[in-house]
């Protein structure tokens, strides 16, 4: 056995769950995610998803994708800098642009990449990243890769962001990298707070829209339109993986910036671009979510009835504002377990346990999505009710 095939043998969180008959991931899907998914041969009604919009099995959508990969061809074998860029990639970097309220956007293959290639791009030795301490993975990918000296204040905690920027030199750059809505706890960043500390620090604002597009602002321009702030914040990055019924991601902000990471970003220049269906799907999305403003009003339809419903049958779900609904276990088996059993009756939803959150603090994720009925919430609902009573989690 090498050093690393001991070292990684002592990694047995997996095995030991599949033992138990509590391992909830890589489940098969055997179709399009509906609001009701076959897996296994086993019906569940999709509370897992991140497709708020409900668009990913649309037939607009699909026919797009399948329209541009007949005139385009299943891939670009290149990246946008060089032999990899389409006019439909063009294209909707201006629909995307527009949409948001920026100069101009940026599409990447996925929204990882924009936040891991952007960030490091923007600062250098002397500067400084301030990020909040929930901010998602590709956040801390992104700071990791970058020379600046990295700081973290207490989750929507302005006051701790106040006392980080105070550490940093005047003079140098100071990039606040902000989720919109947190993507385990569904609460909104303080954007009116962080934007009064931006003008008192001279600091730079990139928010994440990550789960704010396609839910909030008018047509669901985001986080950062809902707040009425967008051109306060300087960058804007959102993903096409989410509410675009797609894959892929961008970054949006004025011309000068914008030049810069065209030119500069590693995984812009670096990394194939986004493939013929992928882009044609999310600029189908996009011309949806514009013209069919009632989408939207059903998605906070659903949500407010969950809310509801699952205050009063008395689950703790935190601060959400959002239709991601964090139900909180507080205990990393039992969480797995509340999973099993749901899925067993009848529901799937996502764990929620470190590293994703602290190991205080697990949850099932519960999402909805645009084209749920209150009838299949209902039944959400009374299912996990049953399932949190039996484990002891609700009384
Ligand atoms: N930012 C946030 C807040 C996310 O939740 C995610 C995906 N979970 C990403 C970025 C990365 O997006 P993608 O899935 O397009 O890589």
């Amino acid at each position: 056995m090498s050093i690393l095939d001991e070292r990684l043998a002592k990694y047995t969180l997996p095995q030991e769950c599949m033992e138990k008959g509590i391992y909830p991931y890589f489940r098969e899907i055997e179709g399009k995610q509906g609001t009701e998914v076959e897996m296994g041969g086993h019906k569940v009604l999709m509370f897992g998803s991140n497709a708020y919009t409900g668009l990913t099995g649309d037939d607009r959508v699909i026919e797009a994708g399948v329209e541009a990969m007949r005139k385009y061809g299943s891939g670009c074998a290149g990246s946008r800098f060089l032999n990899g860029t389409l006019d439909i990639h063009v294209q909707l970097e201006k629909e995307l642009a527009e949409y948001v309220g920026k100069d101009e956007a940026l599409c990447f293959a996925t929204g990882f990449t924009v936040n891991s290639g952007v960030i490091p791009q923007l600062v250098g030795r002397e500067d400084y990243i301030i990020c909040d301490d929930r901010d998602h993975a590709s956040i801390v990918d992104g700071r990791r890769l970058s020379f600046a000296t990295c700081l973290k204040y207490k989750h929507n905690d302005m006051e701790d962001l106040e006392r980080q920027l105070q550490k940093c030199s005047p003079k140098s750059v100071k990039l606040i990298v902000v989720d919109g809505v947190f993507s385990m706890e569904g609460d909104l960043c303080n954007l009116p707070e962080i934007v009064k500390l931006k003008h008192k620090y001279d600091a730079t604002i990139l928010v994440d829209e990550a789960h704010g597009l396609g839910v909030f602002g008018r047509d669901g321009r985001g986080v950062c339109d809902y707040f009425g702030l967008t051109d306060e914040v300087d960058l804007i990055m959102g993903t096409f993986s989410k509410s675009l019924a797609s894959i892929g991601g961008f970054i949006a902000a004025n011309k000068t910036i914008i030049n810069w990471l065209r030119h500069n970003a590693r995984t812009y220049i670096f990394s194939a671009s986004a493939t013929p269906a992928a882009t044609a799907c999310a600029r189908e999305a996009i011309r949806i979510l514009k013209n069919e403003p009632e989408r939207l009003a059903h998605l906070w339809e659903v949500t407010n009835y969950a809310l509801k419903r699952f205050r009063e049958e008395g689950f703790e779900i935190g601060d959400t504002q959002s239709p991601i609904i964090p139900l909180y276990v507080r205990d990393v088996e039992k969480t797995f377990m509340v999973t099993a059993k749901a899925f067993e009756e009848g529901v799937f939803i996502n764990p929620v346990i470190p590293p994703a959150c602290a190991p205080q603090d697990t949850l099932v994720r519960f999402a909805l999505m645009a084209n749920h009925t209150i009838e299949e919430v209902e039944r959400g609902v009374q299912i996990l009710a049953k399932v949190f009573k039996e484990l002891d989690v609700i009384k």
